[in-house]
């Protein structure tokens, strides 16, 4: 068995609009606004934020993440869920087909619903990358997170893109319950 040391990053919950969807909740013909890049790249946040409104609940504040995709998404841990009271699906991003899940959006203009899904844990690689360590797109990986609350992460969806270089993609309820901010986001993916 080979271990090689790669970039972990948390996902903190946020939202992918569709530009019919930012027309809804901005205004017609809207442009997002960029804070900052993230490390994927073409991926930013945007300085926009919206609200889910759920009865009796709310989450404020949930960052937009551009550019705008095809189909709008809401991406929560299971914590988020459970304050919610809703019940999603852990599905990969963008595999939205069979998501049933919604939330109600609001926005500065209006509001609109969007698909509810916990990510998949996934890791992005270039094709180059996926070559040298012999990965294939959909393969299941485990990463290990060293450390007193060290654990291995296994079911880690392999993406492998043009785009894309080597980072594993964690939630913030994954990144907590290995304490992954003490060991600065690295982990050991395990071939
Ligand atoms: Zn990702």
């Amino acid at each position: 068995m080979k271990k090689i040391k790669i970039p972990v990053e948390v996902s903190a919950r946020h939202i992918h609009l569709s530009q019919k969807d930012l027309d809804k909740l901005f205004g017609k013909n809207y442009t997002l606004h960029k804070l900052k890049d993230l490390s994927q790249v073409g991926d930013f946040a945007a300085k926009e934020k919206v609200a889910l409104v759920k009865t009796n609940t709310c989450v404020h504040g949930l960052r937009i993440v551009g550019p705008t995709r095809t189909e709008s998404q809401i991406e929560l841990s299971f914590t988020d869920a459970v304050h919610l009271g809703i019940d999603a699906p852990v599905v990969l991003s963008g595999k939205l087909e069979n998501v049933k899940t919604f939330l109600e959006v609001k926005g500065p203009k209006g509001k609109t619903k969007v698909k509810v899904i916990v990510p998949e844990r996934h890791l992005h690689c270039s094709p180059q990358e996926a070559k040298k360590y012999n990965l294939k797109n959909g393969q299941k990986v485990g990463v290990e997170i060293i450390g007193n609350r060290g654990l291995i992460f296994n079911n880690i969806n392999v993406r492998i893109g043009a785009d894309f270089k080597m980072a594993c993609h964690l939630d913030t309820d994954e990144a907590n319950a290995c304490g992954l901010n003490k060991v600065c986001g690295v982990g050991m993916l395990i071939l």
